[in-house]
């Protein structure tokens, strides 16, 4: 496979960019070997400037959940921005996006902004705002955007570089977060035990999807671990904040909340909801959300926030976003889960493989591990075998997420044939894990 093109490009881009890219993990650093950079994409597949071609199954991390290029997607997009790409006042299509948003999911009112991360410091502060306390509580290895007061214990990108925090990050400013192992119930009953009355939120992905893919685990009484979460914040006078930029409206029509039904105080939204845009959006009550200026006292605003192009790539995806759409989805995640436990078996590479809906993960850990619950576990995967694993894709024409902390991600594109090209290139992959 000829790459020369990419390594050229990627010398020059690391002269004028930090590390050649603009977000780390696309840097290739947890695989080794030359980022590929693309020229164009259309529906499952990748082109690269040297010509090749891939299966995509990272689609964006996340947002291309039509596949890339979508032709009603581009014709609203390009309609729309003949008349103009950003106005700094209101519009129609915003109230129809939110009100989409607001028809799926379990809340009243949206904020549009402009990034998942501008979501979650978004949502962070109307909730400190609204309780009047300064503590939140997370998840080691849940991801939450580049906020400073989460990047503590933070998955993937950061977990790829084994960053803990971030240089540059206060102590200041992560002394009011608390750091809980995910499915841990008595860790979060202790912390409130703790710090009970000062703890304004719990901010949790709603099913972990950057460590690799931890649904929250039901416990003995069979109650899931968001519908532990959202109860223990309430008996404290906290709030239940569910992080839904992966999984909102990807898992389900409804993402994790349309799986598991926990409906949390606060949501935020991203990834598919701008079909590829810059578009992300975090919500609630009526009642809570009205504590947002210029309603309310909680400041927030964004120049760019609802912009016509943006809103309108999100919204026509959202709308041809089916039941159909989910159940193709559903079934080709199904189908490849079934297919890489089958390599991975027979060439006798032990793994765990993890879903929530369609978004899965495999981890390549030791033999005898029955699922991974949490961070600790995630990270004692063997990232050498998944280096091995994920060059053997990428030279057969698949384009897997370079990371062994990430989730794997499908559109509606990748039909029977693309799923069929992903199953032969398994076995190659899978031995070469093995001889790792
Ligand atoms: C991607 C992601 C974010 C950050 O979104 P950006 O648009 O990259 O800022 C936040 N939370 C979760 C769960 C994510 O997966």
């Amino acid at each position: 496979m000829q790459t020369s093109r990419s390594a050229e490009l990627f010398e020059r881009a690391r002269q004028v960019i930090p590390g050649g890219v603009n977000s780390p993990v696309r840097a290739f650093q947890a695989v080794g070997g030359t980022p590929r950079f693309i020229a164009r994409a259309a529906g499952p597949h990748l082109f690269d400037v040297d010509g090749n071609r891939y299966v995509d199954l990272v689609c964006s991390w996340g947002p291309m959940l039509l596949g890339h290029a979508h032709p009603e997607v581009l014709a609203a997009v390009t309609k729309v921005a003949a008349d103009g790409t950003s106005f700094g006042a209101p519009t129609e299509l915003e109230v129809q996006l939110a009100a989409e948003i607001v028809d799926r999911a379990p809340v009243e009112q949206v904020r549009l902004v402009n990034s998942g991360t501008e979501a979650t410091m978004s949502v962070l502060r109307l909730a400190r705002g609204v309780t009047g306390r300064d503590k939140i509580l997370k998840f080691a290895g849940c991801y939450h955007g580049h906020v400073d007061s989460l990047l503590v214990a933070a998955g993937s990108g950061a977990a790829t570089l084994a960053i803990p925090g971030s240089p540059g990050v206060t102590v200041a400013t992560t002394e009011d977060t608390i750091v809980c192992e995910y499915n841990d119930r008595d860790a979060v009953t202790a912390a409130f035990a703790e710090h009970g009355d000062s703890i304004a939120c719990i901010i949790t992905e709603a099913a972990p999807g950057n460590m690799g893919v931890i649904p929250p685990a039901v416990g003995p009484d069979g109650e899931n671990f968001n519908a532990f979460l959202a109860r223990t914040a309430r008996a404290h006078g906290a709030l239940f904040i569910s992080d839904e930029v992966m999984t909102g409206f990807r898992v389900s029509r409804s993402g994790q909340f349309g799986l598991d039904g926990v409906a949390p105080d606060l949501m935020t939204f991203g990834k598919v909801m701008g079909g590829g845009f810059p578009a992300a959006a975090f919500g609630g009550s009526a009642e809570l959300m009205s504590n947002l200026a210029p309603a309310g006292a909680v400041y927030q605003a964004g120049t760019l926030s609802g912009n016509p192009v943006a809103t309108t790539a999100g919204l026509t995806t959202l709308r041809l976003a089916t039941d159909d759409v989910y159940a193709r989805i559903d079934a080709a995640s199904q189908r490849l889960r079934g297919e890489v436990a089958l390599a991975l078996n027979e060439a006798g590479v032990p793994h765990v493989i993890q879903n929530s809906g369609n978004l899965f993960s495999v981890f390549f850990t030791d033999a005898g591990i029955p699922a991974v619950p949490d961070y600790a576990t995630a990270k004692q995967q063997h990232v050498d075998r998944f280096r091995a694993f994920f060059h053997a894709m990428l030279d057969q024409g698949v384009y897997l997420p370079p990371s062994a902390f990430e989730a794997w991600f499908l559109s509606a594109t990748h039909d029977d044939a693309v799923l069929t090209h992903i199953v032969e290139a398994l076995p190659r992959a899978a031995r070469a894990a093995a001889a790792a």
